[in-house]
């Protein structure tokens, strides 16, 4: 019925038929979900435009959301985007991983991105700055309620200073009193090892 020069019936697809009107493509897709152009994995994703705001799919389908991004970084779009386990927009290029957040800002070789209103999806250009990672680990400290607004830090009231502390396997170390609680942060840093 089908000879080997027919092409592929699936309007401007052009590929040389395999089997039952089909290209190898669209009959692996028609032979696992039964329709030849549902959409997989591989198909270039397409954003939204909403309110000055561009809409990048996360995951097949957008089923795990979208990142947000800036008019002018449509050409994110030429790749697919799917959202890690630590809550970033994430691709794969030529076999590298990659975040979204880190290439909109052109791919900073010192210094971390940092999401000014936390949301990490959030990757329109005026949501991210390029910051040093202890600037970074101050904003995310800053977050978090305790009595400093610095991670690992709290203000003795009766001694008015500051004691830096870490959570380790269920054990607070206490890492002495500081005058500031720039320098219980510092010397927390540097008990990390950061
Ligand atoms: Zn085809």
């Amino acid at each position: 019925m089908y000879k080997k020069y027919d092409l592929c019936t699936i309007p401007k697809c052009g590929s040389p038929h395999e089997a039952r009107g089909y290209c190898v493509k669209h009959y692996k897709r028609f032979i696992k979900t039964g329709d030849p152009i549902t959409p997989s994995a591989k198909d270039k994703r397409h954003f939204i435009k909403k309110d000055n705001k561009l809409y990048i799919p996360l995951g097949l389908n957008a089923r795990q959301g979208y990142a947000i991004v800036s008019l002018e970084d449509y050409w994110v779009s030429d790749y697919n985007w799917y959202k890690g386990k630590n809550g970033y927009s994430s691709s794969r290029i030529k076999g590298v991983h990659v975040y979204m957040h880190r290439m909109v800002m052109g791919n900073p070789t010192s210094g971390e991105v940092d999401h000014i209103n936390r949301v990490k999806t959030d990757n329109r250009r005026e949501n991210l700055r390029v910051v040093s990672r202890s600037e970074n680990m101050l904003n995310v400290g800053l977050r978090s309620s305790n009595t400093s607004g610095y991670t690992g830090v709290s203000y003795l009231k009766n001694a008015k200073k500051y004691q830096a502390y870490v959570n380790s396997c269920g054990k607070t170390k206490y890492l002495g009193l500081f005058n500031s609680p720039e320098d219980a942060f510092q010397a927390r840093q540097t008990a990390l090892g950061r």
